[in-house]
């Protein structure tokens, strides 16, 4: 990465679209990188669904995974329809030690063939978030194979089981956004959704409750504004939700 692209302005995302599909690895990967983006674009009618890897279910410490993950599900059917997103589908992979490999990649190919989105979303695939700020593997496996599935989608010979299973290819994805990427290249204007983005998050209640003594929307509304604002200096002083954009 160069100093010059480092500090490049950020343009607007693309807005010729109709259905766009975010797949990430956790209850709450959406809300702390995107949500307020996502209540912009539902907004504007177009139909955002949502695929999680995994219910999160090794995600709060005091609590056993056999009650963590119906409950981090049902938070994040709450914290979606916050941001007009009506469709959540769990893939049922194992929280913490999500496998990168052709079976994720299929079960991704399959959501994205299901629901025929122009638009795919994921989150940070990379190693960081940043100097010295590790990422987790769950992260690194789903966005990935969420890059790599929206090419398996469109060829009919890589899961030929997909369309036997009635899931005809669909090769209609114009652009995968990986949102939380240190090199963003694109951005949306924070501005309409971000309250809603906050309540979005505050709906993920068991897990910030478990997480942080803070005043649970104290905690969500700080978090998300100080990430809108640091993107604000690349998108024309306009607080902002950031995405690396992989053109198709
Ligand atoms: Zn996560």
């Amino acid at each position: 990465m160069t100093t010059e692209s480092a500090f490049a302005q950020l343009q607007p995302m693309p807005d010729d679209w109709q259905r766009a599909l975010a797949v990430v690895a956790h209850p709450d990967d959406l809300e702390y990188g995107c949500a307020a983006a996502v209540a912009a674009w539902t907004d504007g009618g177009r139909e955002v669904t949502y695929v999680l890897a995994t219910r999160g279910e090794a995600g709060i410490d005091t609590l056993d995974p056999a009650k963590c993950g119906p409950l981090r599900e049902q938070e994040q059917r709450a914290s979606a329809a916050v941001v007009g997103v009506r469709e959540v589908e769990f893939l049922g992979h194992r929280d913490g030690v999500i496998e990168y490999g052709p079976a994720l990649r299929r079960d991704i190919a399959a959501a994205i063939r299901k629901y025929r989105p122009e638009l795919v979303i994921t989150l940070n695939h990379r190693d960081t978030w940043g100097t010295h700020a590790w990422n987790t593997p769950d992260h690194l496996a789903v966005g990935r194979a969420t890059l790599d599935a929206a090419g398996d989608a469109g060829n009919r010979w890589i899961f030929p089981e997909l369309t036997e299973q009635g899931l005809a290819p669909w090769d209609g994805v114009r652009w995968v956004a990986v949102a939380g990427s240190t090199t963003p290249t694109h951005a949306v204007d924070a501005r309409p959704g971000l309250e809603r983005s906050v309540r979005s998050l505050l709906e993920h209640r068991a897990y910030i409750e478990a997480l942080t003594d803070e005043d649970p929307e104290h905690y969500c509304r700080s978090f998300l504004t100080a990430n809108v604002t640091a993107a604000a200096e690349r998108f024309g002083g306009v607080p902002a939700v950031p995405f690396e954009v992989f053109g198709r």
